[in-house]
């Protein structure tokens, strides 16, 4: 049965949208290829349904995003903020620009949560699964983060057992649904579909630096020079097979893991700088931690006690995320399955979601 058929009806029975249907509000985010507005709907009263709607305005990369929500809506809808529709918008005076349509999630990013002094306090009354049983300490803040990073990975080993990889997950890229009360993952605009060979590879300045893993550069060269549009390739799946490339969303996630345990590295200098320490380090976290402990604040020293935790599980699993080589990392799903994970019937709790 044609996937493509079954999505071209299913699209044909959805309500679309049009420019004049929005009125734009609050800018939510602006990049170097698109920028988000909260809208509302023009034809309905404004207090029913004020500003419940993202609007993504892109250039040309805006297509493949497209795509890539289409994909996800049907394989994966709840890994996604969900996306509603997208359409070319060519009456514009730029020329054409595409239009990417999602339900307003939230008003809080992961990085916005990660920013405040209360984090991870501030999260545990939000999500499911709350944790109230434990005194405030590092145990408590370490069942909070455990939380966050399975409903993180269960979104994220969706997206990949779709075929699709992100190549840009970051704290920013990480939304809080007010509605689901679980954290789901947003912009798809550097994505890449492995099974149907969509795929675009973008400049290396597209790819954010601190969230990178060391082989975005090996990606870039090795696979067909980049097209100025995004265009439709069959990628050689020898090509995938030998990079990878869902392990590269790995590393992303364990930078992410590592800042939810250490305060020190939530700031861009702080990240930054651990970077350079642990590429100075071949990127071996246990070289970098020897060499960081000895004379470590006492902020890094409470990341390694409460990552040390239940037999020191917790840095078991960020050492199998953030390693050099793509093969060695672990999988989402592997993750997901890891012991850190295994406490008190969390995984129970997934489930039940
Ligand atoms: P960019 O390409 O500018 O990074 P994003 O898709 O990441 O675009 O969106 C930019 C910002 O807009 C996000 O960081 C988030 O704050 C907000 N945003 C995006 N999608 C949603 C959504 N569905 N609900 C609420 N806020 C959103
Ligand atoms: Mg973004």
């Amino acid at each position: 049965f044609d996937m493509f058929v079954l999505a071209f009806v299913e699209r044909l029975f959805r309500t679309t949208y049009k420019k004049d249907d929005f009125v734009l509000g609050k800018k939510l985010g602006e990049g170097a290829f698109g920028v988000v507005y909260r809208v509302s709907l023009a034809n309905k009263p404004s207090s029913k349904n004020e500003g419940d709607l993202v609007v993504k305005k892109a250039t040309e990369y805006g297509a493949v995003e497209i795509w890539m929500n289409e994909r996800v809506r049907r394989a994966c809808a709840n890994c996604c903020a969900d996306f509603l529709y997208g359409f070319l918008e060519s009456s514009s005076k730029k020329g054409g620009e595409y239009w990417l349509v999602w339900r307003y999630e939230g008003q809080a990013t992961l990085a916005d949560l990660m920013l405040s002094r209360e984090f991870p306090y501030n999260v545990e009354t939000m999500i499911v699964g709350e944790v109230q049983d434990l005194p405030k300490g590092i145990g408590r803040e370490n069942r909070i983060i455990q939380t966050i990073m399975r409903q993180f990975l269960f979104a994220l080993d969706g997206l990949h057992s779709t075929g699709i990889v992100h190549r840009d997950i970051k704290p920013q890229n990480v939304i809080f649904s007010e509605g689901s009360r679980t954290f789901k993952i947003i912009d798809l605009g550097a994505a890449a579909d492995l099974r149907v060979g969509i795929n675009y590879i973008p400049k290396e300045f597209l790819l954010d630096p601190r969230y990178a893993a060391p082989e975005q550069y090996i990606m870039s060269t090795q696979t067909p020079s980049a097209p100025s549009a995004p265009v439709a390739t069959a990628l050689s799946p020898v090509l995938w097979q030998l990079n990878l490339p869902d392990r590269f969303d790995i590393y992303s996630t364990g930078l992410i893991f590592l800042q939810m345990a250490f305060p020190g590295l939530r700031t861009d200098s702080g990240l930054i700088q651990f970077n350079r320490q642990l590429k100075r380090c071949d990127y071996d976290l246990n070289a970098w931690r020897k060499s960081v402990e000895p004379r470590a604040s006492s902020d890094l020293r409470r990341g390694f006690e409460l990552l040390d935790l239940d037999g020191g599980i917790g840095w078991e699993l960020l050492t199998s995320m953030v390693r050099y080589k793509a093969r060695q990392r672990i999988s989402a799903k592997g993750a997901l399955a890891h012991p850190y994970f295994d406490k008190e019937g969390l995984l129970a709790l997934s489930f039940m979601q």
